[in-house]
């Protein structure tokens, strides 16, 4: 049996990044690269190139940056955004209604910021390259939806899933996170009131990260915020509704439990109904299913471009890594180093051209725009 893709957050240092052809410093020559890339008809030694030469695009935190999120990582690969930032860890937030209080209440003040922004020029030049017939799909390792929106036809696989559902760890029916952010709001009055007030001193009007953090206000990629000296022990967050009109089947035969006080929210007297966002989170292993779909759209792809990761989490690198073995040109827009990003580029000092290899460190929404301008 091959090892489980779990998702770790990989916290060594990165490379300084690599620049090919070396045209690529610039915006302009990095745009020309890329044209090049994308459009190079050069058969692959299998031949023909599947998918009518079409590329398979694989995202990371990078390409929402100019959207108002914060990357995870600096250029030398440390959380430089949020010193104190650790994400939650899968097993610490099935195990524990602590930890799961915690989470909901920056998940609560952090959901505002995350519903308001939107996809950035990056998405939308992502959508303008589909038009042209140029990709295949795109991977993402976002959890923020902006693929879906902005480029609604493309297929998207979302490696780490998706914050706009929550998933019951019971019954694994969805439900959406609108209207979950309604009932926290009911459950947790004082808070509703705390959100209402960050909302009034601007906190949260602000795309700037660093301003939000002068206002004592933090967001990360993953849609949850962090207020110094917050109170958290004292957030509720409802249960399953379904688990909790009809108690789930457990896996040993019994039926679950579910509580709930006076106004609905979760009780710790359950041991069932425990709704989770519909993320991968840290520790948590991919569904075997997304993992093969992202693994067919490699096959099918004749190459693959990097745009906005480091590759740190080894579910993603693996899959470069798999594109790699398959002999396919690869190419990498991302600012700053990328894991082992050498391995990739055996023989990079004598390329001149795109074609076959391009390594860039620039940002995505100002590259990518000018490449469909030159297409
Ligand atoms: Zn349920």
């Amino acid at each position: 049996m091959s090892k489980p893709l779990l998702r770790i957050p990989y916290t060594g240092p990165l490379p300084p990044p690599l620049i090919i052809p070396k045209t690529a410093s610039t915006l302009p020559g990095a745009a020309t690269a890329i044209a090049e890339f994308l459009t190079s008809s050069r058969s692959s030694n299998h031949g023909v190139l599947p998918s009518g030469g079409k590329t398979v695009l694989l995202t990371g935190a990078g390409i929402s940056v100019a959207s108002g999120l914060a990357d995870y990582r600096g250029q030398n690969g440390t959380y430089t955004r949020n010193k104190s930032y650790r994400p939650i860890y899968f097993h610490e937030f099935v195990s524990s209604h602590e930890a799961r209080k915690r989470y909901w209440a920056r998940s609560f003040l952090g959901w505002t910021s995350l519903h308001r922004s939107k996809p950035n020029a990056a998405h939308f030049a992502v959508q303008d390259l589909h038009r042209l017939g140029l990709l295949s799909s795109v991977i993402t390792q976002n959890v923020d939806s902006f693929h879906g929106r902005a480029h609604p036809t493309l297929p998207v696989i979302e490696l780490h899933g998706f914050l706009r559902s929550l998933v019951c760890l019971s019954c694994r029916r969805l439900m959406p996170r609108d209207e979950f952010q309604n009932w926290l709001s009911k459950l947790n009055p004082a808070w509703h009131d705390f959100l209402a007030e960050l909302l009034k001193t601007g906190a949260l009007d602000t795309e700037d990260p660093e301003e939000r953090r002068m206002k004592g206000y933090r967001t990360n990629p993953d849609g949850d915020a962090d207020v110094p000296g917050a109170p958290y022990g004292t957030f509720r967050y409802p249960a399953c509704p379904e688990c909790l009109r009809r108690p789930p089947i457990l896996k040993d035969g019994s039926k679950g439990r579910v509580e709930v006080d006076a106004d609905g929210a979760w009780s710790e007297k359950s041991d069932s109904g425990v709704l989770k966002p519909n993320v991968i989170m840290f520790g948590e292993s991919i569904p075997a299913e997304t993992k093969a779909q992202a693994e067919k759209a490699i096959d099918e792809a004749a190459r693959v471009m990097v745009i906005g990761s480091s590759l740190a989490t080894y579910s993603a690198w693996r899959l470069i890594k798999k594109a790699f073995d398959q002999e396919l040109p690869i190419g990498i827009l991302n600012m700053g180093g990328v894991r082992k990003e050498a391995d990739f580029f055996p023989d990079y000092k004598n390329i001149v051209d795109g074609r076959h290899i391009f390594r860039a460190s620039l940002p995505a929404e100002e590259v990518l725009p000018e490449v469909v301008k030159m297409l």
